[in-house]
């Protein structure tokens, strides 16, 4: 693929103290684009500047939400080497959501070199102060002039970059959500196991209410019944019942967490009882009445495993593990870490060096 560069006038002050990025609000000095128009497909890949985008104030992404995106991360390991973990697996989920969305397919290798170039050209981005890494946001918005309602005929592809920090200033604390009995995020048959703005619009009103009862999320349950477990805002959800480790069956409404399926495949490396089912809520509170409720954590890229040591389901409240991160939970933490930042050998395969 032909990238073209287009240099940048001047370059940003890198941020002084790399302990105090927080996240999402800092981007690099440039990013990635290519177009897609019907009969020529993906073409003209370029890096460019990072800056406003000119788009028509009819672009179809801005009136019906054609637009799917993808979250990761670059890890500087300890000798100042940049890596990714399972980058493969993201833009493999793009094409699943873009599939739903009915947004042209994106060649996994062509997102992969455009992401490679770009990370090279801002290598210097990614921080190196512990637990703080580039974030980095793939999407693809449609961009047709037009305010009939079809699938768009022009898209562009871009990727920003965004220095972000440790998202556990001291330990893993633990976060208190509640069940959420009125709203729901996704149905079956809808576009819950994809990554696209609508589902997050659709969590909005929950995840706002939570915050003003002083609740970190909500927990999700299944569109239809609302008795079925799905998933916590950007994370999916695992519990540990009596030693066996259980997390809701993946059926069409629920986020294929790429950190959900390496924290299966860890566990299961470790010979512990992993089980992908359908989970009651009221399971989980009989669970806890009986003693055998463990661990209780969430999975995400963003903080990778967040401990629940607090959760409401109506006037039940589940003080889980004394309120402290459980062994467990620790343990999946300590080794998903120490193999992005590189601390730990990768024995899945699963790390991509940059360089
Ligand atoms: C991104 C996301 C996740 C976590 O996926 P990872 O690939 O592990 O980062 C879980 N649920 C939702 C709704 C998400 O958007």
């Amino acid at each position: 693929m032909n990238i073209r560069f287009e240099k940048a006038p001047t370059l940003k002050q890198k941020p002084a103290d790399e302990t105090k990025l927080g996240f999402g609000k800092i981007f690099t000095d440039y990013m990635f684009i290519m177009d897609y128009k019907t009969g020529e497909g993906w073409h003209d890949a370029r890096i460019v500047p990072y800056g406003n985008l000119s788009l028509s104030p009819a672009a179809l992404c801005l009136h019906y939400g054609q637009e799917v995106f993808e979250g990761m991360k670059a890890y500087r390991r300890a000798d100042g080497g940049i890596q990714l973990f399972r980058p493969e697996e993201n833009f493999k989920r793009l094409n699943s959501s873009n599939e739903r969305l009915v947004i042209p397919e994106l060649p996994v290798e062509m997102a992969m070199e455009g992401l490679m170039e770009l990370l090279k050209v801002e290598k210097d981005w990614v921080p190196s102060a512990e637990g703080a890494a580039l974030y980095i946001r793939p999407f693809i918005i449609a961009v047709d002039p037009f305010l009939g309602v079809r699938p768009g005929d022009e898209y562009l592809f871009i990727i920003i970059l965004s220095p972000s920090g440790a998202y556990y200033a001291s330990g893993l604390d633990p976060v208190k959500i509640y069940v959420e009995s009125k709203y729901v995020r996704a149905v079956r048959g809808g576009m819950g196991y994809t990554k696209t703005g609508g589902n997050y619009a659709a969590s909005l009103i929950g995840q706002d209410e939570a915050h003003k009862e002083g609740y970190s999320q909500v927990l999700w349950l299944d569109g239809v019944e609302q008795k079925y477990i799905e998933e916590v805002g950007a994370m999916n959800i695992f519990f540990i019942v009596d030693g066996e480790v259980i997390t809701p069956a993946l059926q069409g409404s629920i986020l294929p967490g790429i950190t959900r399926k390496s924290v299966i495949e860890l566990c299961k490396s470790w010979g512990m009882k992993v089980t992908e089912r359908r989970i009651s809520i009221a399971e989980i509170a009989e669970a806890y009445d009986a003693g055998k409720l463990d661990e209780v954590f969430g999975t995400g890229t963003a903080a990778v495993i967040s401990p629940v040591g607090h959760l409401k389901y109506g006037d039940k409240i589940m003080e889980i593990n004394d309120n402290k991160i459980g062994a467990v939970s620790q343990k999946i933490y300590d080794t998903m870490t120490g193999m992005q930042w590189g601390k730990i050998a990768d024995q899945f395969g699963w790390i991509v060096p940059v360089e």
